[in-house]
């Protein structure tokens, strides 16, 4: 199978299938690899595995690069930018196709997280110079004679690793950042999606030519582990837990700083007093699309026991008017990655075994390749299917008494990624509790979609932050700079200083924070604690 990706240059010979155009990527040393269509079996494209001579050139080439994109200054690079996103709409069926062959999510999926993507491109190309741009900040009493001001410059060369469930939106959240921070990217894409990798880069260099601006290295884990001991100036990972520590543990080696954004459990919480019908569409919307392959997809409910019963019939009823397959009406794909049907399959049959039910789907309807969405009751709570990222389209529901204990069972997992509140009154209260980097209120996922937010995790869900003023952030150092206006009448700084320039500054650092140390002379007022 050979699919028309519409980019108009000529053939890679080292991306064969796919049409694309002749790239700078690094040269193939031999061995190739081929992506699959996980819906037939059918090959997309075939793909160099790139080693590390190949991943430090690429590197090599994006330094140099790096420099003139930097000088190009903010308006020049939003400039490019908006160039770039005009290619991706107008080719947006085109890219679709290419990320519906490899991972098998249904067209119109595909093209919803390119649409989403091309939005991020948007904002970043809007506030990366207010959000990066220098700033003056105070200097304070004691420096008044200096200005001070703070700027956030590009690290350089930036490395993303992504996967493959998203393989367009996912890694553009570190993509499109580290871009208009002002930073060169290599981008090595999973193994399963290298064709839609190599397309992103292919459309980027319509726009600026031979530099080596985003250039994407394929090949498997060990060409992962190449791009983080390459000389590359930060590494930023999405994809599954125990990668994202292999991933650490490399970078070490270097001392590169790395984003983990990795896996996810997330919960939906349902009150007594919500919209239940609202919330059983976004739990099976949350739980199911994308075939369950969804890093903040919902994996588990608690339901308010007051509408527990409603809850779940009408969850149920949405379960079973959805399937998976290959089929123009199915709205779920296959499991791009085989061997995930095996993890799917584990969990639901180690809940079932300890007690759990099967209301919608469940072990008989784990194909070799389709999985149909599985609604599961009685879980209990440390068995598989609660405690460990499924990845599949299975949730688990459970009644709890109030909402309290609803926050208190969401806090207990090991992941922190996302979190999404079903109630009326008490939304955004529930939210701040929550021990998760994002929280959806009477919606679900919405915070991916809102370029100004930032998207990251807390425990196995990884560290720091795509998306938003802290995604750029993300892809560059703070640069703090001070510049005397005139001498100071008081200079700490030189051996000059005499016994009465100190008594003077102790007799003013008195005067600044003397008092703040006194302790009170009659018992305080307890501390207000903000209010929720
Ligand atoms: P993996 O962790 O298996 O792989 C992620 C990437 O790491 C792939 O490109 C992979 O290459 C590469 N890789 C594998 N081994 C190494 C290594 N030793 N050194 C460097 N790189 C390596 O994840 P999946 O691709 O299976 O993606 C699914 C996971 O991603 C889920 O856990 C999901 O929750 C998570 N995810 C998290 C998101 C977030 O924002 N927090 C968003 C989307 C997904 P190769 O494919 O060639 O093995």
């Amino acid at each position: 199978m050979s699919l028309d990706t519409g980019l108009d240059a000529h053939a890679d010979p080292h991306a064969e299938g796919l049409g694309l155009p002749q790239g700078q990527d690094g040269p193939a040393h031999g061995a190739t690899f081929d992506s699959l269509d996980p819906a037939t079996g059918d090959v997309v494209g075939t793909h160099p595995v790139d080693d590390a001579a190949a991943v430090d050139a690429a590197v090599a080439r994006a330094r140099q690069s790096a420099g003139w994109w930097a000088a190009l200054g903010f308006d020049g690079r939003k400039e490019v930018l908006a160039q770039w996103r005009g290619v991706l709409t107008r080719r947006i069926g085109q890219l679709a196709a290419v990320v519906h062959a490899e991972t098998g999510k249904p067209h119109a999926d595909a093209a919803l997280e390119i649409g989403l993507a091309i939005d991020h491109l948007a904002w970043v190309g809007a506030h990366a110079e207010k959000v990066l741009g220098r700033t003056r900040v105070s200097p304070g009493l004691l420096l008044s004679n200096q200005t001070a001001s703070v700027e956030y410059l590009p690290l350089g060369v930036v490395g993303v690793i992504g996967p493959w469930n998203y393989p367009v939106f996912t890694p553009m959240g570190s993509i499109a950042y580290a871009l208009a921070a002002g930073n060169a990217v290599v981008f090595k894409p999973s193994e399963l999606t290298p064709g839609v990798g190599r397309w992103l880069a292919d459309s980027l260099r319509e726009v600026v030519g031979d530099r080596a601006l985003l250039q994407v290295v394929t090949g498997f884990g060990e060409t992962g582990a190449a791009l983080c001991r390459a000389d590359i100036d930060k590494l930023a990972f999405t994809g599954s837990t125990a990668t994202g520590k292999r991933v650490m543990a490399t970078c070490a080696e270097r001392l590169t700083p790395v984003v983990i954004e990795a896996g996810g459990k997330d919960a939906l919480l349902v009150d007594a007093d919500a919209d239940v019908t609202a919330a059983a569409d976004a739990a099976a919307w949350g739980a199911f699309s994308n075939a369950g392959q969804t890093c903040i997809g919902v994996e588990r409910v608690y339901v308010h026991e007051q509408v527990y019963d409603r809850f779940l019939a009408e969850l149920s009823d949405r379960a079973r008017a959805v399937h998976a397959g290959n089929d123009p009406a199915a709205k779920l794909g296959p499991m791009t990655m085989a061997s995930q049907v095996d993890v799917v399959r584990s969990h639901v049959s180690d809940a079932l075994q300890r007690g759990g039910r099967a209301v919608v789907g469940g072990e008989d309807t784990v194909g070799e390749r389709f999985v149909q969405p599985t609604v599961l009751v009685d879980v209990p709570e440390d068995s598989l299917a609660v405690t460990e990222e499924t990845f599949g389209p299975t949730v688990t529901v459970r009644k709890v008494r109030d909402m309290d204990e609803a926050v208190a069972l969401t806090n207990a997992g090991k992941y922190g990624l996302g979190s999404t509140v079903f109630s009326a009154k008490r939304g955004p209260e529930i939210a701040r509790r929550l021990r998760t980097g994002m929280t959806a209120v009477n919606s679900v996922i919405s915070f991916a979609a809102v370029p100004g937010l930032p998207f990251g995790g807390v425990g196995d869900s990884g560290f720091g932050r795509i998306h938003g003023p802290d995604g750029l952030k993300e892809f560059t150092y703070a640069k703090a700079v001070t510049r005397q206006r005139f001498k100071p009448v008081l200079n700490l700084t030189t051996f000059d200083r005499t016994p009465e320039q100190d008594t003077t500054f102790a007799t003013l650092l008195t005067a600044l924070h003397g008092r703040a140390s006194q302790l009170p002379k009659r018992p305080r007022k307890p501390l207000r604690t903000r209010k929720d």
